[in-house]
């Protein structure tokens, strides 16, 4: 059976774990092409206004499988650690795309829901396995080598490559010799990785010189330690990972500066982009931008606004001491003079 995955969301995580399962399974895995204009004008045009735009896009995504797969899997992550959730938007998923996509082939809907215990979220893809006609015996086998996948991926990521590096098997890391200073790219996986809608950063920033560091090269154990500061626990996973993300770039004096990408509309980085931003003028201060996209989201505006950030970061490590002309703490507003 062809196995259609949208190439939008979560997928450039869990691609490893998927893929290798369901190809264990016997079944040939058909991605979506990569986004284009044509996806996100289907996307916006099928999904409902006020979602956010990686929502419209994975519905642009789901219908550029029509006709190339026989069923399309559509993820209902509902929590992936225990303790902890996913943006309620992932769990309504699967009934957005029923009831807004048509003429799309049958859904696999596979639930991931580790609340209570992380083994316990994988019963959702046993589960799935068994509706596919696999016996117990292969569906533990198949998920067993998808696992062992997924967690060569992840350290691959925390060692600091990108997943387009690893799973477009080239090195798209700079060598250091070539590389300025680095940026740490902050913001979920479906926006720092989809070169389409973040209008290629990684390889604009490269071009000035600098080497894009993301969330997902920080270790969770840092992420958990630099969280650890606020007096009540982080439970959106998402939110923890950039937030910690950052704060231990800043801790580790790993990034000359922090552009932080969002996405209109998205509740959940209103609080982190904030918190982290406070964080950094109060302890760090390391020139830091919010870049937010949108469909409406124009190249002009964008490349501007990057240019500036690389200017005004490049303008601060020649000649800042904080001091304006007018003698005062650009933070506190102190006189220093
Ligand atoms: S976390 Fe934000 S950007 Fe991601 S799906 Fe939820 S609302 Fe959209």
């Amino acid at each position: 059976m062809k196995i259609g995955i949208p190439r939008a969301l979560l997928y450039p995580i869990y691609i490893p774990l998927w893929k290798t399962f369901f190809e264990e399974l016997g079944h040939q895995v058909v991605l979506s092409g990569r986004t284009s204009k044509g996806i996100l004008n289907n996307g916006v045009k099928t999904c409902v206004d006020d979602a956010c735009l990686p929502v419209k896009l994975f519905h642009g995504h789901v219908m550029d499988l029509i006709g190339k797969a026989d069923v399309i899997l559509v993820p209902r992550l509902i929590s992936i650690y225990p303790g902890e959730f996913i943006c309620p938007k992932f769990i309504g998923l699967p009934e957005m795309i029923k009831n807004s996509v048509s003429g799309s082939p049958k859904l696999l809907i596979m639930n991931f829901n580790a609340r209570d215990r992380l083994e316990k979220g994988y019963d959702g893809m046993r589960q799935l396995g068994r509706e596919l006609g696999a016996s117990n015996t292969n569906v533990e086998r198949a998920l067993d080598r998808a696992r062992a996948r997924q967690a060569e991926y992840e350290s691959m990521l925390e060692s600091g490559f990108s997943p387009k590096s690893i799973l477009e098997k080239r090195n798209a890391r700079q060598s250091p010799a070539s590389v300025k200073g680095r940026i740490g790219l902050i913001g979920h996986p479906y926006l720092v990785y989809d070169d389409y809608i973040n209008m290629n950063i990684v390889e604009k920033l490269a071009a000035r010189g600098y080497e894009a560091i993301f969330p997902e090269n920080v270790p969770l154990e840092d992420i958990e330690l630099a969280c650890s500061r606020y007096p009540k626990k982080l439970f959106w996973s998402y939110g923890k990972r950039l937030l910690g993300g950052g704060l231990t770039m800043l801790e580790k004096r790993k990034v000359d500066g922090l552009i932080i990408l969002t996405s209109f509309g998205c509740g959940i980085d209103a609080f982190i982009d904030e918190l982290l931003l406070r964080a950094n003028q109060r302890e760090y201060r390391i020139p830091q931008t919010t870049i937010t996209l949108d469909e409406h989201t124009g190249q002009a505006g964008f490349d501007t606004r990057l240019e500036a950030f690389i200017d005004m970061m490049e303008w601060r490590g020649r000649y800042d001491n904080n001091i304006p002309a007018y003698g005062t703490d650009v933070y506190t507003g102190k006189s220093l003079v």
